[in-house]
């Protein structure tokens, strides 16, 4: 099956999207009908009225029959859409991947999964961090001498503009939890006072997920808008060092630094409903120029924007509800917004 190979193409974006199933509230109300159809690349919207739209893109994943072609589990998702960026990080590429789409499409079960809930729940972060270090323990064990590789993490939250260290221990940071984007010289944008963790395996990653999940939840407590209305970043900062053969002892040794963002972006429902079909579509041609398009906040744009575009590999996951339950324009617009066209 072709489909199961990624592209090893030079395009710097790949755009995807993902129909959730029916979640239990939905199968009881009864009478819910599924509004998205899928064939190959291509997702059909069918509106009130009866009339379709189908838009094309890379990868149109979904979630009912496993009889279907397009079937996709968590597993089939992060071979397809994330691991080609882990490749790409490992060659020296920076890396963004972004979940986009309502709140409850299935933005955090995409990139994070259910952690708790056993193998197939787990989602895009943990199965990148945990291939990640497989990759390195591969490296560095092919090449003792040759390479040495440094993972480090962070994990922050932007909620109304406003940066939340989401791995800070409370004693250390408890007056910094907000921190503020500068603008470094020669490395560019970076969060002041964000805790950054050296992590030598998968498990120590483990931990921090973990603690980075409880934070956010912890947070979320009684806000419901928090949830919805907030960006989560896990970045990964990977540094191969590399001695050359020839003159491993004179020589400068060479450095490569990778970046990966994981981003669950705020809900997309937020965004301006007064925009038309028309602007979003022109508007997505733009991605990788107008970061804005996908509701982002100045925060956001700014701290990213050496990560997506030029030469950096990103991918989009458009995450979406299969039913005309929801309101049948937020539904469609979030489809709309990130057509590739
Ligand atoms: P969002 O982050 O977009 O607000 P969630 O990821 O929290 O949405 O998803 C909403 C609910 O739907 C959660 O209970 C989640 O576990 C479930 N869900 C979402 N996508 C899927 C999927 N592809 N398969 C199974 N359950 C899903």
């Amino acid at each position: 099956d072709d489909d199961d190979h990624p592209r090893e193409d030079s395009s710097s974006l790949t755009v995807a999207v993902r129909v959730r199933p029916l979640n239990a509230r939905e199968e009881k109300i009864g009478n819910i009908r599924c509004v998205v159809s899928m064939c190959d690349k291509e997702t059909t919207v069918t509106k009130d009225n009866g009339s379709k739209q189908t838009f094309t893109y890379d990868f149109s994943f979904w979630s009912f029959d496993k009889h279907n072609g397009n079937f996709s589990d968590q597993e089939r998702i992060y071979k397809l859409l994330a691991q080609p960026l882990l490749v790409k990080a490992f060659e020296g590429y920076n890396t963004c991947l972004f979940a986009y789409g309502q709140t409850g499409s299935g933005k955090s079960y995409s990139i994070m999964g259910q952690v708790n809930e056993g193998r197939n729940e787990i989602g895009i972060i943990p199965r990148f961090c945990e291939e990640l270090f497989s990759r390195v323990d591969h490296e560095v064990t092919r090449d003792s001498e040759m390479v040495k590789i440094n993972v480090e993490i962070s994990f922050f939250e932007i909620y109304n503009e406003k940066i939340h260290d989401l791995l800070a221990s409370s004693k250390e940071k408890g007056g910094k939890s907000q921190l503020k984007v500068r603008e470094h010289p020669s490395t560019g944008p970076y969060v002041e006072g964000l805790s950054m963790y050296v992590v030598n395996s998968f498990e120590d990653v483990e931990g921090w997920i973990t603690l980075g999940n409880k934070n956010r939840a912890t947070a979320t407590t009684g806000m419901n808008e928090r949830s919805s209305r907030s960006h989560s970043v896990f970045t990964l900062v990977l540094t191969q060092t590399r001695t050359d053969e020839v003159g491993s002892q004179k020589n400068d040794p060479r450095r490569i630094t990778s970046k990966i963002n994981l981003v669950d972006l705020a809900g997309s429902e937020r965004q301006s409903q007064a925009k038309t079909e028309g602007d979003r579509l022109r508007e997505a041609t733009n991605i990788n120029k107008s970061l804005t398009t996908l509701g982002m906040d100045s925060v956001l744009t700014w701290l990213l924007k050496e990560s997506i575009g030029g030469n950096s590999k990103t991918a989009m996951l458009a995450t979406i509800s299969p039913t005309n339950y929801h309101k049948e324009e937020t539904l469609t617009s979030s489809i709309v917004n990130t057509a590739r066209v």
